[in-house]
Formats: C-alpha cells, sequence, structure tokens
C-alpha cells in the first residue's frame, strides 16, 4: 500500500482520546459533562475557571474525539495507517486503554472490524502478491494467556524462539477465510470472554484481549522483480483490562508492586510506551508481563502502534479522566 492512504505523519505511535456520551444512568443522575473537544486535537475540561487546580486543563493529541463521534471516523482518522501497514510487513498494535465503561470494548470492537474489512478488500486487489490470512485471540487474566479459540480454559506457555521471538505455545491459528468467517470467529471469542465472566467476577475489567491477524504475503508471477518473496506482519487489536486498578500507581511514577489489585500487564504497558516515545537506546522492559512479552515483535522497533484513550464524561470519572489523560500523554 502506498499513497494517499498511507500519507499523514509518519510517527511510530500515534495517540487519540476518545469521549464517550453520557450514559442513561449518568443523565438521570444529573451528572455533568467535562470534557470538551475544542480542536481536532485538543481537550479541555470545562470546569477549569471554577475550580483551582493542579491539572491542566487543556490536552493536546494527534486527534481527539468527542461524544458524537463514530468509530469509523476514529478508526480513519490515524488507525488505519497502522493497521494497514501490516500489508506490507510492518507489525502493528492498535490499544484501547481506559477505565472500566469508559468506550475500550466499543470502540475496539468496530475498529478491528473496520480494519480487517480494508485489509481483505486491499489483499482481494493486490494481484500481484498472493495472501494467506491467519486469526488468532488471547485472553491474559492475572498474568495467565489463554486461548480465546479453545474451550480448553488451560493456561498457555510462552516460548522463546530464536527467530520469531516469544511466541504463544499451542495457541490456535486459524485460515481466515472471508468476512463471515472472520464474525464466526469473533463470536466464539465474544462466548469465551463471557464464560469466564459468569465464573470469575469482572473479568473483562480485569483482562486483557488480543486479536491477532498474521498477513503473509508470496510474490507470485506478477510481481516485479524486486519486490519481496515473502512478507509476514502480525496486527494486534488489544483491548485493555481497565485502567482504574493501575493508573494511580502509574499515574505517581511508583515502581511496580506485585499484589492482586495491580495489573502487572498494564502496569509493565505503561512502562514500556513510555520509555519507547521518551528514552532512546534505554532499556525496554518487556519481559516484565505477558502482554509486553507477546507484542514485544509488534510494539517499538520497527512497529507501529496507535492508542486510542478513551474517556467517560461524567464528573464522577473526573479522577480516572485526569489518570487516562496523563497515560496518553506520556506515550507522546
Ligand atoms: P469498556 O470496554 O471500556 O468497559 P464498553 O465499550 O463496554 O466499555 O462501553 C460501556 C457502555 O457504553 C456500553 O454499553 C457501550 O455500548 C457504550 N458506549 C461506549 N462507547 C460508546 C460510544 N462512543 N457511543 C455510544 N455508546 C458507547
Ligand atoms: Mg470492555
Amino acid at each position: 500500500i502506498s499513497g494517499d492512504e498511507m500519507d499523514g505523519p509518519d510517527e511510530k505511535i500515534f495517540v487519540c482520546v476518545r469521549v464517550r456520551p453520557m450514559n442513561a444512568k449518568e443523565i438521570a443522575k444529573n451528572d455533568s459533562s467535562d470534557w470538551e473537544c475544542v480542536s481536532n486535537n485538543t481537550i479541555i475540561y470545562k470546569n477549569a475557571v471554577t475550580e483551582r487546580s493542579k491539572h491542566p486543563n487543556a490536552y493536546t493529541f494527534d486527534r481527539v474525539y468527542g461524544s458524537d463521534s463514530k468509530t469509523r471516523q476514529v478508526y480513519e482518522e490515524g488507525v488505519k495507517r497502522v493497521a494497514l501497514s501490516s500489508i506490507n510487513g510492518i507489525n502493528s498494535s492498535i490499544f484501547a486503554y481506559g477505565q472500566t465503561s469508559s468506550g475500550k470494548t466499543y470502540t475496539m470492537n468496530g475498529i478491528t472490524q473496520y480494519a480487517i474489512s480494508d485489509i481483505f478488500d486491499h489483499i482481494n486487489k493486490q494481484i500481484d502478491r498472493e495472501f494467506v490470512l491467519k486469526f488468532s485471540a488471547i485472553e491474559i487474566y492475572n498474568e495467565c494467556v489463554k486461548d480465546l479459540l479453545s474451550a480448553d480454559g488451560t493456561p498457555l506457555r510462552l516460548l522463546d524462539d530464536p527467530e520469531k521471538g516469544t511466541v504463544v505455545d499451542k495457541l490456535t491459528e486459524i485460515h481466515l477465510e472471508d468476512w463471515t468467517h472472520l464474525m464466526e470467529l469473533l463470536a466464539v471469542c465474544e462466548a469465551q470472554r463471557k464464560i469466564g465472566e459468569t465464573s470469575l467476577n469482572e473479568v473483562s475489567s480485569r483482562s486483557h484481549q488480543i486479536i491477532r491477524l498474521t498477513i503473509e504475503s508470496t510474490a507470485n508471477e506478477f510481481s516485479l522483480n524486486d519486490s519481496a518473496s515473502t512478507l509476514t506482519a502480525t496486527v494486534n487489536f488489544v483491548d485493555l483490562a481497565g485502567s482504574e486498578r493501575a493508573s494511580q500507581t502509574l499515574a505517581a511514577g511508583k515502581r511496580l508492586k506485585e499484589g492482586g489489585h495491580i495489573n502487572r500487564s498494564l502496569l509493565t504497558l505503561g512502562t514500556v510506551v513510555r520509555k519507547l516515545s521518551k528514552a532512546r537506546n534505554s532499556h525496554i522492559p518487556y519481559r516484565d508481563s505477558k502482554l509486553t512479552r507477546i507484542l514485544q515483535n509488534s510494539l517499538g522497533g520497527n512497529a507501529k502502534t496507535a492508542i486510542i484513550c478513551t474517556l467517560s464524561p461524567a464528573h464522577t470519572h473526573l479522577e480516572q479522566s485526569r489518570n487516562t489523560l496523563l497515560f496518553a500523554m506520556c506515550a507522546k
């Protein structure tokens, strides 16, 4: 892919913020909305004049999206470039970060479907290469890795492969045929995630879900001589655990502590992303968590990353929203 679709600043980490609409409960409680997008990249805290505060009143990112935004728009204006780079052999990761009920799953589900639909379109149009798509899905809960395409809930091990880096041992990989097949697989993942939910409280708010698509392509008889004979890349759609338990520790810059209430993968991701964006040549602690080990080849290096930080508009959630914005700022 080249040209228009890949235009724009060639930054490795694209960071945007999306505010969801007020929900019925918040409206019923007369909760007020705190945030306003005043341009396509700046969001402000509306009550700033009436409150003295140590927090910034305006935050600027690559893009910001208000409560009337559509997921399609969030996808098209930055995330798409990151997702489609996988067609050209570049690994990528797309994250939804935010507190529980801020819209992570809503946003990531839409984006996953738009992106894979675009990937299907592109590979159908590109006649000079043969493509194979492979689909897999992982859940990480309490540093336990589970296959979302298998009913067998045994934890999967991570292995170090000399060529591929960290691989998830025995992870189901399914040859993705077409759109209908994708819908079936996504439904299986959702059902698997729900099964966990009934037996353990709040699994979805404490677990990370990764939908991975591996794209392999081979040059065929229509290819030019100089085109790469084979290319392989992975795109990861990551619906993160709720940030509410990790964000305060992260915001205070405290060291990672053990404990059931702290999500090691989420904290390590924060550290990794911050180090990648700030300190060049410093040690990146990928190996400190399952999530960052699994994503190591798709984070940093040549890989492209998009982070969508989701906010609840309600005043009740002000502190969490500020923590989310702080995370977003650290990622830039
Ligand atoms: P999270 O995954 O962060 O816990 P969800 O994605 O489940 O949050 O969103 C919580 C609720 O808000 C869901 O009912 C979802 O449909 C709704 N919602 C989230 N974002 C939006 C949005 N941008 N527009 C409309 N409804 C939304
Ligand atoms: Mg969710």
